[in-house]
């Protein structure tokens, strides 16, 4: 807890001799799903489709989306989930937290994304001034987690103490963040039992001798599996920057955007800025990624608001990783940025063959609100999907 590590794992990722693991829990999920008191369910992480290829010798943005639905049911998984349904969630809940304070003047801007963990600790330690600034809203892990042992129990009349939810993710700090706050059991039960990154899935899928790339296409379940082109995107720098932008501007406006492509936000780039007219008003956002490049994006938000000048930005995202969560501290070995573009490549792939490419048209996502949450900041959707934060400065020498 003192510590100035935020837990992303990408020291994990680069130890050049190996000497820095994950703390591997593949037995941990091996003995639930063994055990007949527990439902094992599952979810997977946007960015893990198009990665955990790479473990098996495939290229790097290889889409093996189906054939890992296929593999988790061998597995022995009742129920599998698709995280990019919740990351549609995330993005209707944070669209509309943007729309609160942009438009009806509600709130602190600019608006900071918060679906990265380890960019939340490190706020939390380092940048606690814009404490007020982060989206209440919980990141996509904890939004199924909560979601599968309240929405889901509920439908399918299972009593939720005996859901066992494994989360496959591209890093550590998920692992981390399934504990960080008592919102975190919001459902009456841990939302998120364990975290598995995508080299220890890879690492399950060998061992169980499922002959992983063979596989016939499978389905997620339709409850909280369905998603649109804007969750898959959440997996690279950008895509939740372009994911929110597509749901604002419809939330603003009434209509849909005429190109759901936001270049600007695209690219490798460690801040990208970019200015989207938005119903005749100008929204100047920016995305930064790898925390090295947090620093300057703050930096000119403090020196405005000491000067009393206009803020430079509305909204911004921030994820730890370089590239984003394909290029989390959990991913298969061996990133470099040549492999990052084709990762990125295979999520930007997924959501041009998208039917459905805005959050707020994914017509399970309509469900859900129809028949569980009423409406996005809504009581219901306070109380499960939204979480605080807490100023943890570090003892400083
Ligand atoms: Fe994890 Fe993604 Fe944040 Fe990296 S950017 S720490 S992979 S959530």
């Amino acid at each position: 807890a003192e510590s100035p590590c935020v837990k992303c794992g990408q020291c994990s990722a680069h130890c050049p001799t190996g000497a820095i693991v994950e703390n591997d829990e593949t037995s941990i999920v091996w003995d639930a799903l063994h055990d007949e008191e527990k439902i094992c369910i599952v979810q997977i992480a946007p960015s893990v489709r198009v990665t955990v290829g790479e473990a098996f010798g495939l290229a790097p943005g290889t889409n093996l989306t189906k054939q890992i639905y296929t593999a988790l049911r061998r597995l022995g998984f009742k129920a599998v989930f698709d995280t990019n349904f919740s990351a549609d969630v995330t993005i209707v809940e944070e669209a509309s937290e943007f729309i609160e304070r942009f438009v009806h003047k509600r709130g602190a801007l600019p608006l900071i994304t918060s679906c990265c963990p380890s960019w939340t600790d490190y706020m939390e330690k380092e940048h606690h001034d814009f404490l007020d600034n982060f989206s209440t809203a919980k990141s996509p892990q904890q939004m199924l987690g909560v979601l599968a042992k309240t929405y889901y129990a509920e439908k399918l009349k299972i009593d939720p103490a005996k859901l066992y939810m494994v989360s496959i993710m591209p890093c550590t700090a998920k692992k981390y963040e399934i504990s960080r706050t008592e919102e975190m059991y919001a459902s009456g039960h841990k939302d998120v039992d364990v975290v598995l990154t995508t080299r220890e899935f890879a690492r399950m899928l060998k061992q169980s001798g499922v002959d992983f790339l063979n596989l016939p296409d499978g389905e997620p379940d339709s409850i909280l599996g369905d998603y649109s082109g804007a969750g898959t995107i959440f997996g690279a720098t950008g895509g939740v920057m372009e994911a929110a932008l597509r749901t604002a501007y419809f939330y603003a406006t009434g209509e849909k955007l005429e190109k759901v492509e936001v270049e600007a936000v695209r690219g490798l780039e460690g801040v990208k800025v970019g200015k989207i007219n938005v119903g005749g008003a100008e929204v100047r956002v920016a995305v930064a990624h790898g925390l090295a490049n947090v620093g300057t994006v703050l930096e000119s938000v403090r020196e405005a608001r000491k000067n009393g000048d206009e803020l430079p930005y509305h909204f911004i995202e921030v994820m730890a990783c370089p590239g984003g969560c394909i290029g989390g501290g959990g991913q298969p070995y061996g990133v470099d940025n040549e492999r990052r573009k084709l990762r990125i490549a295979g999520l930007y792939s997924d959501d041009r063959d998208r039917a459905v490419r805005c959050s707020h048209e994914n017509p399970e996502l309509i469900r859900l609100y129809d028949d569980f949450l009423g409406k996005p900041l809504g009581p219901k959707s306070h109380k499960l999907l939204h979480t605080f934060y807490t100023a943890r400065p570090l003892y400083k020498r």
